[in-house]
């Protein structure tokens, strides 16, 4: 073994799909050509806010992927990543004397946008900067599918679950503004990870929220460590007949049957979560005033949005991961990804079966003379193409 640290296969191949992954998260919903304006409000989008243009002390305002690159090209910008329900600013009465290059005639305020400390580039309940040049720890930030700031992991108040990237978090604050889903928290959220994601999978999605069904499978299974909390007793005061009783309301079903505030802090709420929120008429009616229309909507999510820009495992065929979403890209910048991505790809599967098959350890050493390798043939490639037809 030489000194070089070693990298396994499964190593390299994670870290091209989170690349993959990571790249699709900001092109899948976004144009880099067009000013999203005319789409009106973007169910989600990269948005960046200016510095330069807008600073703090002013007005806060975001502009959409293909503004931050056509119209504040050189300015300082703050990477929200993505928000919802948010229509471009760029140059309008907010922006003194900076005309959007892309789409002139825009109303001077988009009344519908919500802003916050993060349009300033601060971020979470201690409001600093990210990156933080005065922040030595090595943490997290999590992005509340609320309020949609940016919280450190360390400053939720709770536990960060371990596969947090397919969890959703709603920071305290949130929970508390919205009191109701302390009680859906008692139900589906917490550490019962197990049990939750077994609920959550199980029944069938007409019935929303966790009925009798679900209630008396987690009563059987009562150990130490989940006596923790008002979910407990509840569990067990849940009798056959309430469950056969009308569908009717899913939460007052949870309030009856005495899900409480388990605690304090964020929560954290497995892949699926929202599907299993109430849906009546009233809860509907109570969502919208609160401004929470989207919160039951699965295609809302961050996750929802990356998936656009990645093929779902086994799809059609030739289709892949990168393919939708390039979409909006010009036809030249799609050729060269695909070109690129394809190559890059190929000829890195070639190169790792060839350990495979002599049964060597990948080095570190091993795959930077692979991408070294690849760069130069980049650079050869573009230099061919002044000589093609
Ligand atoms: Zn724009
Ligand atoms: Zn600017
Ligand atoms: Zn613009
Ligand atoms: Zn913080
Ligand atoms: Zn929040
Ligand atoms: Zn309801």
């Amino acid at each position: 073994m030489c000194e070089e640290a070693t990298v396994s296969l499964a190593d390299v191949v994670q870290e091209d799909e989170q690349l993959q992954e990571e790249a699709s998260a900001v092109l899948a919903g976004s144009d880099s050509e067009r000013c999203s304006y005319p789409q009106g409000y973007v169910k989600r989008q990269a948005l960046y806010a200016c510095n330069t243009c807008t600073p703090k002390g002013g007005q806060a305002a975001g502009v959409c992927l293909a503004c931050s690159y056509k119209c504040h090209e050189g300015h300082q910008l703050f990477e929200l990543y993505t928000k919802r329900n948010f229509r471009c600013d760029c140059g309008n009465g907010k922006f003194a004397d900076a005309p959007c290059k892309l789409f002139h005639a825009k109303d001077d305020v988009n009344g519908l946008n919500k802003y916050s400390h993060n349009f300033f580039g601060e971020y979470c309940t201690c409001r600093r900067p990210y990156p933080d040049p005065e922040d030595q720890e090595d943490d997290e930030m999590i992005q509340c599918v609320l309020c949609e700031d940016w919280l450190h992991g360390r400053h939720l108040g709770c536990d960060v679950p371990d596969h947090v990237e397919s969890w959703e978090m709603i920071c305290e604050a949130c929970m508390n503004t919205h009191a109701f889903l302390w009680r859906y928290a008692a139900r589906l959220a917490g550490k019962r990870r197990e049990n939750v994601l077994r609920d959550l999978t199980d029944p069938p999605a007409s019935d929303p929220v966790p009925g009798a069904a679900v209630e008396s499978d987690a009563a059987k299974e009562t150990t130490a460590d989940e006596t923790d909390g008002a979910t407990e007793p509840s569990r067990k005061r849940v009798c056959p007949e309430e469950a056969e009783a009308k569908p009717g309301c899913g939460l007052e079903a949870l309030q009856n049957a005495g899900a409480e505030r388990p605690g304090s802090g964020a929560v954290f709420w497995p892949p699926g979560w929202r599907s299993r929120l109430c849906r009546c008429d009233a809860c509907q009616a109570s969502l919208a005033a609160a401004g929470l229309s989207f919160l039951p909507d699965e295609s809302d999510t961050v996750l929802a949005y990356e998936k656009k820009g990645r093929s779902e495992e086994g799809g059609a065929p030739g289709h892949d991961p990168l393919m939708s979403a390039l979409d909006n890209l010009s036809r030249v910048q799609q050729l060269e990804i695909i070109h690129g991505y394809n190559d890059m790809k190929s000829e890195l599967k070639d190169f790792l079966q060839g350990f495979v098959a002599e049964g060597k350890v990948v080095t570190s050493a091993d795959i930077r003379q692979f991408f070294e390798r690849q760069q130069s043939r980049k650079r050869r490639r573009a230099d061919d193409r002044f000589h093609c037809a």
